[in-house]
């Protein structure tokens, strides 16, 4: 996963090097490089504990977990795949959509 402020990619992921912080941003998690931890305002975008305030929180399937005081909460549903789109109500959309068109038509081909 890159950082999420830059791009930057870890150059090594086994571990060495500066450390990288991870976070939770709007429900997802990210990471951020060393080099922005120390030129950028981070702490301002990163999600916080509705708990202990820490942005030590960590994105997992479904749920975020605090690593500050070990709260653990339901991640937003805002943050989950959007739900595939039911056939029968793109269907009802498509219908709505064609009476619209066909209305919008209708005058021009009676005259
Ligand atoms: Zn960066
Ligand atoms: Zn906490």
């Amino acid at each position: 996963m890159p950082c999420y402020l830059c791009g930057a990619r870890p150059s090594d992921p086994a571990g060495g090097g500066e450390p990288w912080k991870r976070g939770v941003r709007r429900e997802r998690q990210v990471l951020i490089c060393p080099d922005c931890l120390v030129s950028r305002d981070w702490k301002a975008d990163l999600d916080r504990c509705g708990c202990c305030r820490s942005t030590f929180l960590i994105s997992r399937l479904g749920e975020i977990e605090c690593h500050g005081c070990g709260e653990v909460r339901p991640q937003a549903v805002s943050a989950v795949e959007p739900p595939r789109v039911d056939a029968a109500l793109t269907n009802e959309v498509e219908q709505a959509l064609s009476r619209v068109l066909s209305g919008l038509a209708g005058p021009r081909v009676r005259r």
